[in-house]
């Protein structure tokens, strides 16, 4: 399997690392190997003095009966970004995997919600919260581009197969996580994740 990530998908976000926004999506991948066991914890790496938690749906890829790829399920997940890492490629023009692609920077909420049993797929509100306090909160109507536009231009370029994971980027509010901290994450108001940041 692999995970295909979208940056720049939320307006404000984008503004806030100061980018422009973009006129097709931004994709990266992870690998199998980035995944976080779903009771966690959250273990930030020696590399980096500024991991950032980036919150976004997250949409489970399987095979219609017609045989296309087609986004089964929508859950919650942490894009774990080494902020400092990513600055320092971005300003010398190289690619981000050591910043977004290292060992525990990906996690996947166990529960899920079944695409097809939702009334509007585009009304997905989620949020964040990092020790008790909202950081983070966003909905999938605030994406820049929407789930099917995704999927459409990420085929273009890569085949989604049975089991990859899509995740469709972060609202504002990124930031630093310290070792100690407790991250909750909701998906329509239901808490989906409860994980601890180890040092
Ligand atoms: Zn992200």
């Amino acid at each position: 399997m692999k995970i295909i990530c979208i940056g720049r998908n939320y307006g404000e976000h984008a503004r806030e690392l100061g980018n422009a926004i973009p006129d097709e999506p931004v994709v990266f991948l992870k690998p199998s190997s980035a995944l976080i066991p779903v009771d966690g914890p959250i273990t930030l790496p020696a590399f980096s003095k500024d991991i950032h938690h980036e919150i976004e749906l997250v949409y489970h890829i399987e095979r219609s009966a017609d045989g296309k790829a087609t986004a089964s399920h929508v859950t919650i997940g942490l894009d774990l970004t080494a902020r400092d890492v990513q600055q320092a490629l971005k300003s010398k023009g190289l690619p981000w995997e050591k910043a977004k692609a290292f060992d525990g920077s990906a996690y996947v909420a166990k529960q899920h919600i079944s695409v097809a049993e939702l009334e509007n797929g585009n009304d997905l509100e989620f949020r964040l919260e990092r020790n008790g306090k909202i950081v983070q909160h966003g909905n999938a109507k605030e994406m820049i581009f929407d789930l099917k536009t995704l999927m459409v231009h990420v085929e273009r370029y890569m085949a989604l197969l049975p089991g990859d994971l899509l995740f469709t980027g972060t609202p504002a509010g990124v930031g630093p996580l310290a070792p100690g901290d407790r991250l909750v994450g909701y998906l329509m108001d239901k808490p989906f994740f409860d994980l601890e940041v180890e040092g």
